[in-house]
């Protein structure tokens, strides 16, 4: 016998917990979900272990059971609440449920699982504390954005100072979720976390890490749009910007980076990690290899999300691929040059003879050949030398 449906009574919608609102939502200085559950057990008096235990679990989905951490791990979930993971998900849904709220998702990266993976979000957290000091001089609410809290972005965009990652005290690493409740201070020893230190810190800061903290802080604004990564479409559209020709990434990469010394470090790291990995590899973050690639070409970080706008003859390096295809189509011709005069000619022709069968208007060839030349003689000089050498060893 089922149960009369007469029985059942419907209460209004009405939330378990407070409707908390998130701060800065639409902004890059969002709130990471991490923070708003600590910010939403303090305000609860509940300890955030209980908060999770006994309000956000039950509510999990059958399938997500097994996510369900237990206290040894409690510490390190915050990277998977903050990300796009399947936790993520499970995090949202319950608290979206529980404060009646349909917005924390933004508090999260849930919409870039097409484009990074678990990884983005960093173990720890880091933190301004020029950021921190404002909070407090402002209103004294604590929290923690979601933009400090990814792997790659290492300085606080709006005052160009480095993230601190440990307690100025004790030395700590700080969890995102602690059993203390603790934002501004240390989990561990309750020290501010905010020194007036850093005024006097001079620390190097580079190019790429400055672009990189605010490219993803424009992501953030628009991370609803973000679906899928265009990292493929991107490198097959700068390899094909000549019709009659297409240039290799990885040969790209290398004029780009002899060209440009702010950008060297990262172009040669994108070559190596394109010729170890290739540009589809999903086991590799190739999130931060996109972002690379779109601040070498100088292209709107916009193109993560919107790539049909994406014109490759409109970028501002058009003319360095054009002098990039001039030195490319030259090198063919060299190597394919002196193939074919090593290969056909002995003893070798002489630096005249050489420019009339190549047709060569430089002394590139020529040069070339007398390196290897100089090589090959060092080489055999050294084969003699150890041919010598080893029958006095044996003996
Ligand atoms: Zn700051
Ligand atoms: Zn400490």
């Amino acid at each position: 016998m089922g149960m009369s449906i007469s029985n059942e009574i419907s209460y209004p919608l009405r939330s378990t917990l407070y409707n908390l609102e998130p701060i800065g939502i639409g902004t890059s200085m969002v709130e990471s979900l991490t923070s708003y559950l600590i910010r939403l057990s303090n305000v609860h008096n509940l300890r955030i272990k209980s908060l999770i235990q006994y309000l956000i679990y039950p509510l999990f989905s059958e399938s997500a059971d097994y996510l369900k951490s237990n206290d040894s791990n409690f510490n390190r979930i915050g990277r998977f609440v903050d990300g796009c993971t399947l936790l993520t998900i499970e995090f949202i849904n319950a608290l979206e449920h529980l404060t009646s709220r349909m917005d924390l998702r933004n508090l999260t990266l849930i919409s870039w699982n097409g484009i990074t993976n678990y990884k983005v979000i960093n173990l720890y957290k880091k933190w301004c504390p020029q950021c921190l000091d404002k909070m407090k001089e402002e209103n004294g609410t604590f929290y923690q954005p979601l933009l400090w809290n990814i792997q790659y972005v290492s300085i606080c965009p709006l005052h160009n100072c480095p993230l601190i990652n440990t307690c100025p005290s004790c030395k700590r690493s700080q969890p995102a979720l602690n059993s203390k409740g603790s934002i501004a201070t240390c989990y561990s020893c309750n020290t501010w976390l905010s020194t007036d230190k850093y005024k006097n810190d001079e620390v190097k800061i580079n190019c790429f890490d400055i672009w990189i903290a605010s490219a993803i802080g424009e992501l953030i604004i628009d991370t609803r749009k973000i679906l899928n990564s265009p990292i493929i479409k991107l490198i097959k559209a700068l390899e094909s910007v000549f019709t009659d020709i297409t240039i290799p990434i990885e040969s790209i990469l290398v004029f780009l980076a002899n060209k440009y010394s702010h950008k060297t470090e990262i172009a040669l790291k994108l070559r190596k990690d394109f010729i170890i990995y290739g540009c589809d590899d999903k086991y590799t973050d190739q999130f931060y290899n996109l972002l690379g690639l779109i601040y070498i070409i100088g292209a709107p970080v916009q193109i993560i999300y919107d790539f049909s706008s994406f014109n490759v003859s409109a970028l501002p390096i058009l003319n360095d691929l054009k002098d990039c295809k001039i030195k490319y189509l030259r090198n063919k011709k060299l190597f394919r040059d002196f193939d074919y005069i090593i290969h056909n000619f002995y003893p070798l022709p002489s630096p005249e003879e050489i420019l009339r069968i190549t047709g060569d208007t430089d002394n590139l060839l020529i040069e070339y050949i007398e390196d290897y030349l100089e090589e090959r003689n060092i080489l055999i000089e050294y084969n003699n030398e150890i041919k010598t050498r080893k029958p006095n060893k044996r003996r």
